[in-house]
């Protein structure tokens, strides 16, 4: 017996349920399948202690123009999340080792005067650092898209910016934004970054978790008839003379349709949901040679007592920005693993997350993607987090009731497997690194008829939970207007 949709959707990551709620809300017969029993994938809304949070730190940008509150109106379920916006509370560690809290911006975005203070930029250095801001924030998109190809750290040591500048815009914009060596970054997607920081913010969150958002999604789907089955996880993708015709589920059950979306993951969509016998050597070629991004493991504490007002943050140092040859290093335990480190706290801009008098702190510092880390180098990706956490917040020891640890095996059992070797934890998805970004990105239609990917692994650009819902809607808009024609 098999069930006949429209459209299957595989996964309710930002990707999966955003491009569910949309063409439901086109009128499509929906079905979205989830394997979790939480929606949102890496940004799902967590609960224990009393206090409500995403697993890790997930900020969003840019805070003006997001995507996610135009999902939300679009799909007619603003009453079911509501966004939030915080001032960043980060710290640079200056060479003395001293955490210099950064100021108060007057502006939605970054006022370079303020920022040259907090770094310490000679007045010597500021009008050349200063008309770079300019320009690389005024850049018009044909210039940007023209750099598209070459790596980020290419073009911006051409400006022989400060260090203290330099290590700025590395580490507390792009080594969270992309989570890759600058060295590697694609330099469009990086300026695109940049500007979306300097002129429309960062720091957006969601009440109760940004699992919220996706729980609105679904809503969306069901509102509009559509079906949402949690806890299944899909095991096969039916193909039939060629085309898509629809999944298999690991209970056994069979749905059919003409169109499948799939936010598994460009490699286990690839590799083991459909399998590389159908597709041609080339094409499997080019999706076992994809990167993942780098991934983010460490602590959450809860604390019995307040111990910062920040809602989010940032440390960094001049020595914190990662290349390749700096994380190939630390990988090999051969250098520092000190990086950059995030912190949230939940607490701090949605007053109902956390009980009364308590705190939780989720920090989250720079490692690789693969899940089946040893045991030993989890312990010393860790400890360099740590050792950061505890030179900002050394009160913390004290007051710390429980801290849980997460991993990139965390991250991976809950959203992707691990298709190839070393993937699989990662942090945003595929790398935005040259060669995987713009016109080199993989495409949202596969060679097979009616096979799509969404999420952060085709479609988008931008920071991961922006990325995946522009994936949504691009993805969305292609099988709409495939339904049209036929
Ligand atoms: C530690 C960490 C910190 C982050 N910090 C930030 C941040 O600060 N800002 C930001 O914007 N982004 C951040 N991100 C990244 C962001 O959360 C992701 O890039 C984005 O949410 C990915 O969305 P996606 O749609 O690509 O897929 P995913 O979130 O990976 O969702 C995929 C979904 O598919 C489901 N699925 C997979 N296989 C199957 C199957 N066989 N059957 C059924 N369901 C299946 C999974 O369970 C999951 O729900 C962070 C991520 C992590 C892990």
């Amino acid at each position: 017996m098999s069930e006949n949709y429209d459209v299957i959707v595989i996964g309710s990551g930002f990707g999966g349920s955003s491009c569910a709620g949309l063409l439901a809300k086109e009128g499509l017969k929906v079905l979205l399948v989830e394997k979790n029993n939480i929606a949102g994938g890496k940004a799902m809304s967590n609960n224990k202690n009393g206090h409500v949070y995403t697993p890790w730190p997930v900020m969003g940008a840019p805070v003006t123009d997001n995507l996610c509150q135009k999902l939300l109106d679009d799909l007619d379920v603003a009453d079911l999340a509501t966004l939030v916006d915080t001032e960043a509370g980060s710290y640079y560690k200056t060479p003395e080792g001293k955490y210099v809290a950064m100021p108060t911006m007057e502006c939605d975005g970054v006022d370079p005067t303020i920022l040259f203070d907090w770094l310490g930029v000679e007045s010597s250095d500021r009008d050349t650092a200063l008309e770079f801001i300019m320009n690389l924030t005024l850049m018009e998109s044909e210039a940007v898209d023209e750099l598209e190809g070459g790596d980020f750290d290419s073009w911006i040591k051409q400006a022989k910016l400060p260090r203290p500048l330099y290590s700025f815009l590395i580490s507390l914009c792009l080594d969270g934004m992309f989570m890759v060596p600058v060295d590697e970054l694609d330099a469009a997607e990086a300026i695109y970054g940049l500007q979306d920081i300097f002129l429309r913010g960062g720091g957006l969150f969601c009440e109760g978790g940004y699992g919220k958002l996706a729980d609105a999604c679904l809503e969306a789907v069901r509102r509009q008839g559509g079906t949402v089955m949690m806890g299944t996880k899909v095991d096969k993708i039916i193909i039939e003379q060629g085309s898509v015709a629809g999944i298999t589920t690991k209970k056994g059950d069979e749905y059919r349709a003409p169109v499948v979306i799939s936010n598994a993951g460009i490699q286990p969509t690839t590799l083991k949901l459909v399998g590389e016998e159908h597709f041609e050597a080339e094409y499997v070629e080019r999706v076992k040679g994809l990167v993942p991004s780098y991934s983010l493991l460490g602590y959450r504490y809860f604390l019995r007592k307040p111990i910062t007002d920040k809602g989010f943050g940032v440390v960094f140092s001049q020595t914190s920005p990662w290349n390749t040859e700096r994380m190939e290093k630390a990988i090999a335990g051969e250098g520092s693993r000190e990086g950059v480190l995030y912190f949230e706290v939940p607490g701090n801009y949605d007053a109902g997350s956390a009980p009364e008098g308590k705190q939780l702190i989720l920090t989250g510092s720079f490692c690789p993607a693969d899940p089946n880390m040893s045991k030993e180098d989890i312990k010393a990706w860790a400890e360099a987090g740590e050792e950061i956490f505890f030179g900002l917040f050394p009160e913390a020891e004290k007051y710390i009731e429980e801290k849980d640890l997460y991993t990139t095996k965390s991250v991976s059992n809950a959203t992707r497997d691990a298709a190839v070797e070393g993937a699989g934890g990662e942090t945003i998805g595929l790398a935005q690194i040259v060669g995987q970004c713009g016109k080199s990105k993989p495409n949202i239609q596969t060679p097979i008829d009616g096979l799509f990917i969404v999420g952060c692994d085709a479609g988008g650009r931008g920071i991961g939970t922006q990325q995946a819902i522009m994936s949504g809607y691009n993805v969305a808009e292609a099988v709409k207007n495939l339904s049209v024609k036929s």
